[in-house]
């Protein structure tokens, strides 16, 4: 029979007991000899096990894979070069956050790695509890613990060994280090251009050699820049990827990289590790137990997002009159200067009055953006998966999912994709499902417009109001997804713990301004096309008038109020009139136009010199407060924009889970709103 062979690397901090496990598990059967070049010790073995030859190779011992001393080299050499099937990383368990900051590169490294909790004698005396079965699954590595200097536990670690090296371990997956989207952004475009080179990608992991080449590491420089220019797109890209985090965290890449992965490991130990009371706490830490307090987390948590509405509402009101006054006047000026006619009608009335009238809102959105854009910076966005991880798991997903849901609140887009470090394919669905639950700041302008309209002396309350249905409709929806359609399996996850820091004003506004420049677009593009469009419907065919008519019934002539008319039997148990209905439908393409559409439908005075604002051409329409707010509510559920749904068919890959989460969003939308409604009359007529 032929023999089978594994190779192992050991691989740890200096004086985390390699030698002595290299010893135990060889015996006398070693070879010692030198790296070659250098004079640092090399120490082969064998070993046999359930008909294996076990190939052994002691590393030098280290404290990461950079390439700042011969050590650091040998180690990542070797396991880059001569891939040992497996590598063994022995873990001071007594010292569990410095050692697993190896853990985590190997892990980037992607090499089939066993965790070896070494030394779990001292930790245990020093009071320290490993959840051994957690640890393994957050990591996606198994996990061994053992006593080297009694020579316990190398049984289980050989086992093991053959078990991973067969395939056969359940635990093993491959995780991705979390490094924040901005981060992630730059890795898949590195990733593109390291595709290009098959020998690069037949060598390296295209995921660590993007992390290496952000981190500016010296080794993977020069390989590729002594290559003739031959990589010099990688290179191109490597400079621009980092010079642009740079831009935005004020670090070096390296720094903040590195940052990160603590991070990670703060995340790991939280969930898997019982650390013994300590006096000693960092302020981060003094902070967390406070801001992450079982008790007191969730309610303060509320306490912030309240006053993120309030403080929306109220400042962003000054900027948004003066813009308010501002398109006004420009109106008047334009309508002075141009000749009557369409093209003054598409300007003044559509583009003026349809688009012009959701530039308002940029204010509000821009503090939206800028509070939160300061919890990410702080680091208080990441703690709130904490937070919310008990509101999550009843949903039967980790506290991470919450992520991509806060994102939600900013825009349902890239909240969507940022699934993407869901690992569970499940958990990214329902995550999915949820997220346009989320009121993003599209819905903002049709808030504020409402609010400001029917609940003047309110506003910040109501709007508050909304975002709170939308997250509780997301718990009652998930929970009901969760049973009905899918059986899910939480799968473990690290949250990252980064440390509190007081970000500077610079890299926020950087952020704010990333986000508000999405908006921007959609000014220019999407929110003017559809601005003009409807202009075009609500105008043609030219209705006939004569001086007996509304305004309303002439409207009713044109394209825009015959699809009205077509939809008024759906509306109108929500209360709201045809106007309404076709508000809905066109905020299909994106949420402010329903805010066009109002603008062009009801800001029509009957006569051209009495033109009154839409806030009091609302308040003056017959809309009660109680239908506002019910119109609100629709809005706040139904399918959030085109935008959306594309980013849906993307990011499932399924045409059945987009329609499915379009006709869901609509049916619950129309319940909802018929329910405030009727609920509402009932309780008038009491
Ligand atoms: P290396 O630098 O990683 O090769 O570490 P060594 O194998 O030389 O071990 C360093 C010291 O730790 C030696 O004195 C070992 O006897 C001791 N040691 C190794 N494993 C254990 C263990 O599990 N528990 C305790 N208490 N000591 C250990
Ligand atoms: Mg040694």
């Amino acid at each position: 029979m032929k023999q089978k062979n594994i190779t192992v690397a050991i691989a740890g901090n200096p004086n985390s007991g390699k030698t002595t496990i290299f010893n135990n598990l060889t015996g006398s059967r070693q070879k010692v000899g030198n790296w070659s070049g250098v004079t640092v010790e090399k120490k082969q073995g064998t070993v046999h096990f359930q008909g294996y030859e076990i190939k052994v190779v002691d590393l030098p011992g280290i404290y990461s894979l950079t390439p700042y001393s011969i050590e650091e080299i040998i180690a990542r050499d070797f396991i880059i070069d001569e891939k040992p099937g497996i590598v063994i990383d022995i873990i001071d368990s007594s010292n569990l956050e410095r050692n697993l900051y190896l853990a985590v590169q190997l892990v980037e490294l992607g090499v089939k790695l066993i965790l070896v909790l070494n030394m779990i004698d001292e930790a245990t005396s020093k009071g320290v509890v490993i959840d051994q079965q957690k640890m393994g699954s957050l990591f996606g590595t198994p996990v061994v613990a053992t006593i080297g200097s009694r020579n316990i536990g190398m049984d289980k670690l050989l086992a093991e060994v053959v078990k991973v090296a067969e395939d056969k371990e359940p635990v093993s997956r491959h995780i991705h280090l979390p490094y924040g989207e901005e981060v992630e952004e730059e890795i898949r475009k590195l990733q593109a251009r390291i595709w290009e080179f098959p020998e690069l990608t037949s060598r390296y992991s295209t995921r660590w050699l993007s992390v290496k080449l952000l981190e500016n590491d010296s080794e993977i420089m020069t390989m590729l820049e002594n290559a003739d220019s031959k990589y010099a797109p990688v290179l191109r890209q490597s400079k621009r990827s980092s010079s642009h985090l740079h831009d935005i965290f004020e670090e070096e890449p390296g720094n903040f990289l590195g940052e990160r992965r603590y991070g990670f490991i703060h995340g790991l130990l939280r969930e898997a590790v019982k650390m013994p009371k300590e006096s000693g706490l960092t302020l981060s830490q003094k902070i967390d137990k406070v801001m992450t307090n079982r008790i007191l987390g969730f309610p303060l948590f509320l306490l912030l997002m309240w006053a993120m509405f309030q403080l929306t509402f109220t400042v962003g009101q000054y900027p948004a009159g003066w813009i308010d006054e501002g398109v006004m006047w420009l109106g008047k000026q334009l309508s002075q200067f141009l000749l009557s006619g369409t093209i003054k009608n598409l300007i003044t009335d559509g583009i003026i009055g349809g688009a012009g009238g959701i530039i308002v809102f940029l204010p509000n959105i821009m503090i939206l953006f800028l509070c939160i854009s300061f919890f990410e910076d702080t680091g208080y966005m990441a703690r709130t998966a904490f937070i919310m991880d008990k509101v999550m798991h009843t949903l039967g997903l980790h506290g991470k999912s919450f992520i991509p849901l806060l994102m939600g609140f900013g825009c349902n887009v890239p909240a969507i994709m940022a699934t993407r470090t869901l690992e569970n394919r499940k958990d990214r669905i329902l995550t999915i499902l949820i997220i346009p639950l989320m009121s993003c700041s599209a819905r903002l302008p049709v808030y504020i417009l409402l609010t400001g309209a029917f609940f003047p002396q309110n506003a910040g309350n109501v709007i508050f109001s909304l975002y709170l249905l939308g997250v509780v409709l997301s718990v009652i929806s998930g929970q009901m997804f969760k049973r009905i359609l899918l059986k899910l399996d939480a799968a473990p996850f690290v949250l990252e713990l980064p440390p509190y820091r007081m970000p500077t004003l610079k890299s926020t506004m950087i952020h704010m301004w990333e986000k508000g420049v999405i908006f921007l677009k959609k000014m220019g593009t999407v929110i003017l096309a559809g601005s003009m469009l409807i202009w075009f419907l609500s105008s043609f065919p030219q209705p006939v008038s004569n001086s007996h008519m509304t305004k309303a019934e002439i409207m009713e002539q044109t394209y825009i109020g015959r699809l009205g008319k077509l939809l008024s039997p759906v509306v109108k148990p929500l209360g709201f009139d045809w106007r309404g209905g076709v508000a809905l439908i066109t905020g299909f393409f994106a949420k402010e136009i329903v805010v066009s559409t109002y603008g062009v439908l009801y800001q029509v005075g009957e006569k051209e010199e009495e033109s009154e604002g839409l806030r009091s051409a609302l308040q003056h329409s017959g809309m009660s407060p109680l239908v506002a707010y019910a119109f609100m509510v629709f809005t706040l559920i139904y399918t959030p924009c085109l935008g959306t749904v594309a980013a849906i068919r993307r990011e499932t890959g399924s045409w059945g889970w987009t329609f499915f989460s379009v006709g869901y969003s609509i049916t619950l939308a129309w319940i909802m709103a018929f329910l405030i409604q009727q609920g509402g009359k009932l309780l008038g007529t009491l």
